[in-house]
């Protein structure tokens, strides 16, 4: 693990150096979605800080393992239900993809601290992804800021898979213009295939899981 975490910093580095940015402006999340709390425990021993897991049930299993590591930042990538928002809230630190308002609404009921939030947009017409539109963008950014307990920070996005990387740069041009019109700081955006595309782009964050851990087991 430790030359893996060596090898995604270099290519985080790299590309930052590429594309005239200071690469300690870029943030990495380790996506331990579907592996062990010894594969996170391993992770933070390494220096590794920010988490990304998918699902709350699962995230719910390995907290209690996980309690002791007093600077890790568990943040959730994947979709909520509204169902799990009290789960959620007490549960991580970041929720990344906040998709409608009324998402918000009961995460700010749930809330017991400050939970730092950002909005997942949809850019791809898939019908299997999870996301607000731009269109409805406005109104989901009015009605977070109306929540007093979360602190909107910034987008994220997930183009549709392929493995050109490429393929990623104007879903990822995209949200930087997004970001920009609503003067939101933080582009969430790149994985283990497309992270330099994102970086060259404006990423402040990237999410990477395979480029880290191997292949997961499937959900
Ligand atoms: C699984 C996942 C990742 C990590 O993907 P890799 O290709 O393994 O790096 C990043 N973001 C989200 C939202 C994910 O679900």
């Amino acid at each position: 693990m430790a030359r893996r975490v060596a090898a995604v910093c270099a290519r985080v580095r790299q590309a930052a150096e590429r594309a005239g940015r200071d690469a300690s402006a870029i943030r990495l999340v380790a996506v331990t979605k579907l592996f062990p709390a010894s594969v996170v425990r391993e992770a933070y021993a390494l220096g590794l800080r920010e988490f990304g897991e998918n699902y709350v049930q699962e995230f719910e299993g390995k907290a209690p393992e996980l309690a002791d590591l007093s600077a890790a930042r568990f943040h959730l990538i994947g979709h909520l239900q509204s169902n799990k928002t009290r789960r959620a809230a007490g549960l991580f630190h970041v929720i990344d993809a906040v998709d409608s308002p009324k998402l918000a609404r009961r995460l700010q009921e749930a809330a017991t601290r400050p939970l730092d939030v950002k909005i997942e947009v949809k850019l791809s017409e898939e019908a299997s992804k999870q996301g607000a539109s731009p269109e409805q963008l406005p109104e989901l950014i009015a009605a977070i800021r109306e929540c007093s307990r979360l602190r909107l920070t910034g987008l994220l996005t997930m183009p549709p898979w392929t493995d050109d990387p490429e393929a990623s740069r104007p879903y990822f041009r995209r949200l930087r213009e997004l970001a920009g019109r609503y003067d939101l700081p933080e582009l969430s955006m790149g994985m283990s295939h497309d992270l330099e595309v994102a970086v060259e782009e404006g990423a402040t964050e990237v999410r990477i899981g395979t480029a880290l851990f191997g292949e997961r087991m499937r959900a």
